[in-house]
Formats: structure tokens, C-alpha cells, sequence
């Protein structure tokens, strides 16, 4: 069930995650799923994650990736164990 998500503006909407207004229809499944771009990637990347699988360079890009969503203006606290999870698979170079 869909619920309310609030007005960020017209033809925009808030990302679910980081609260960032995105504006709407131009993210495609991202906007469907009422997600900026980077948290839509930064799900599936977790995703695989979760299992201990990650993909080649996918440490490196979710740490890019969280680093976009603070800097265009989302609040990138809600991505902080994801973040840890990639420092540490860094520092022990599996995926990097
Ligand atoms: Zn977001």
C-alpha cells in the first residue's frame, strides 16, 4: 500500500531513504520505488552485500555513493553500516 510521501515540490518527490527531493520521472525504477538514484543503487549493491558477495569494485563504489547522497543533500546516516561494511572489505581487499 502506497502511503503519503509529502510535497517536496511539483514533479518532484522525497527519496524514501536519504529524504532527498529527486525529481520525478526522470530515475525510471528509482523514482517508482520513490528512491534517488544513488540510494536505488546503494540497495541492490547492499543487497549482495548482506550475503558477503561483493562485486568487483562494489566496496568502492557504495562508499562513492554515499558520499553523492551527502553531498547533494541527503542524509547519508542512514547508509552508515553499509558505509562501515565497505570500509572493512577495503582494508581486507576482497572486492576492491
Ligand atoms: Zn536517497
Amino acid at each position: 500500500m502506497k502511503t503519503a510521501r509529502g510535497s517536496p515540490g511539483a514533479g518532484s518527490y522525497r527519496c524514501m531513504c536519504c529524504l532527498r527531493a529527486s525529481p520525478a520521472g526522470v530515475y525510471g525504477a528509482a523514482a517508482l520505488l520513490s528512491m534517488c538514484p544513488e540510494c536505488y543503487e546503494l540497495t541492490s549493491i547492499e543487497e549482495l552485500a548482506s550475503g558477503g558477495r561483493w562485486l568487483g569494485g562494489a566496496p568502492s563504489e557504495a562508499l562513492a555513493k554515499i558520499a553523492a547522497v551527502e553531498r547533494l543533500g541527503g542524509d547519508a546516516s542512514v547508509w552508515s553500516e553499509l558505509k562501515t561494511k565497505a570500509e572493512r572489505a577495503i582494508a581486507e581487499g576482497s572486492g576492491a
